[in-house]
């Protein structure tokens, strides 16, 4: 683990990537705080797992 230094506002800061799972009607979505956000899935532990693997490869949003 590593800790992450803490957001400071309208500093350049390299981007965080904060992970929510939302759940919405019958459908959860994996949602990111650089923008990032899955499609919606019909099992909040796939919605899960899309978190994890955007944050195991953020990808062009880091
Ligand atoms: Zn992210």
């Amino acid at each position: 683990m590593y800790t992450e230094p803490p957001a400071r506002a309208g500093a350049a800061s390299p981007t965080v990537h904060r992970v929510v799972v939302e759940e919405r009607g019958s459908f959860c979505f994996a949602g990111c705080s650089c923008g990032w956000f899955a499609p919606g899935r019909r099992s909040r532990d796939r919605a899960r797992r899309d978190a994890e693997e955007h944050l195991a490869d953020p990808g062009p949003f880091d």
